[in-house]
């Protein structure tokens, strides 16, 4: 059996906990043990009473925790979080747990920080620092788990950084998530701002995920202003890559649209989203999120009886849409709210 390699908790799948308790001298039994009660049962270790306490810490000191928590931040009654992580190298990132009355929602970043740049985003304005493990990302629905009463049954890679600029450990996480913790695959929500070749791999990957796409803009001058990307990869791309995805997987996609006052929610642009949102295999869903403020940008969310009217005229051309409730705004953990960075 090989020595074993991994460094932090949630880096090991089966194997590896097996090659540790080898190292431990103990029965290959308990690592299946183990590894149950961490993912199948989504346990801490402490909680882990059918391994005796001396091995368990044996086990905490070999296999650490990825990330120390720097603050968590709760709002809506409890009924959000957020968790403000360190990691061992000094990276901070944002994990957010959105809790409903029979299961909860785990929104995961995939970077500290983000390269895209995007202008209306607290994360694209304070920019990258680095790509995230498959073990931070696990790591992050499992810890959000065992402070939430609920099941969690939905991931969406929603908050810090651009999961399809990291595919490698987005979808070592969505494997390890599907595999180990015994989520749906379509319960895992990869959102992305238009990494075409990303998309192509992700229509390549095995798992029939749910792929969500960051439009908000319905022409390419005015998807250049707030998504800098659009300019290597234009809306006609992007929308194709997409196509392809929904005919390959069988699955509806969806687009995230943040409305933002008089810049992008008025009749015509509707009309226009429409238009460009035709011949997808399952119909297209478009997600409308009322602008967070941030910081460095100037704009507004549009008032509500705009992006009702905005909904209205997609569904009028057939197109369904939905108005997202925001939350965690007062703990700034709302879309595109969050922003961590080192001191
Ligand atoms: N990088 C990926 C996923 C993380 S961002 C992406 O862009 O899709 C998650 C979602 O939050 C995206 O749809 C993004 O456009 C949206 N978002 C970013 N800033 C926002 C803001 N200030 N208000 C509302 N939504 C925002
Ligand atoms: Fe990055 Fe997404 Fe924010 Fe754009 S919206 S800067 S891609 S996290």
């Amino acid at each position: 059996m090989k020595a074993p390699t991994t460094a932090t908790r949630y880096d090991t799948r089966l194997a590896d906990l097996e090659a540790w308790m080898n190292a431990f001298g103990q029965p290959a039994y308990r690592a299946r043990q183990l590894h149950e009660g961490l993912y199948t049962q989504r346990r801490p270790l402490e909680d882990l009473t059918n391994i005796p306490k001396a091995l368990r810490e044996q086990i905490a000191e070999a296999l650490p925790l990825a990330l120390t928590v720097d603050t968590m931040q709760t709002a809506d009654d409890a009924m959000t979080a957020k968790w403000l992580w360190r990691a061992s190298d000094g990276a901070q990132i944002e994990t957010v747990l959105m809790r409903y009355t029979a299961r909860a929602t785990v929104c995961v970043s995939s970077q500290a920080g983000c390269a895209m740049g995007c202008t209306f985003c607290a994360t694209g304005q304070a920019g990258f620092e680095r790509h995230l493990s498959a073990a931070e990302i696990v790591e992050q629905v499992l810890r959000a788990q065992h402070a939430s009463p609920q099941r969690v049954s939905n991931v969406v890679f929603m908050g810090m950084g651009e999961p399809l600029a990291n595919p490698d450990a987005v979808l070592e996480a969505c494997t390890r998530l599907h595999d180990d913790v015994g989520l749906s695959a379509r319960h895992l929500t990869v959102s992305t701002v238009g990494v075409v070749p990303g998309i192509e791999r992700l229509t390549e990957f095995e798992l029939p995920v749910t792929l969500a796409v960051s439009l908000h803009a319905p022409d390419d001058a005015l998807r250049e202003e707030l998504v800098p990307l659009n300019r290597r990869y234009p809306l006609s791309a992007v929308l194709d890559a997409a196509r392809a995805y929904a005919e390959r997987k069988g699955r509806r996609v969806s687009f995230e649209y943040a409305c933002i006052s008089g810049v992008n929610d008025l009749p015509h642009q509707a009309d226009a989203l429409a238009g460009k949102l035709t011949g997808f295999r399952g119909g297209a869903h478009v997600n409308l999120i009322p602008l967070n403020d941030t910081a460095g940008y100037p704009g507004h969310p549009s008032e509500s009886d705009r992006i009702a009217a905005f909904a209205d005229r997609l569904r009028a051309a057939g197109i369904e849409a939905t108005v997202r409730r925001n939350r965690g705004t007062t703990i700034d953990a709302a879309c595109g709210q969050l922003r961590s960075r080192n001191p």
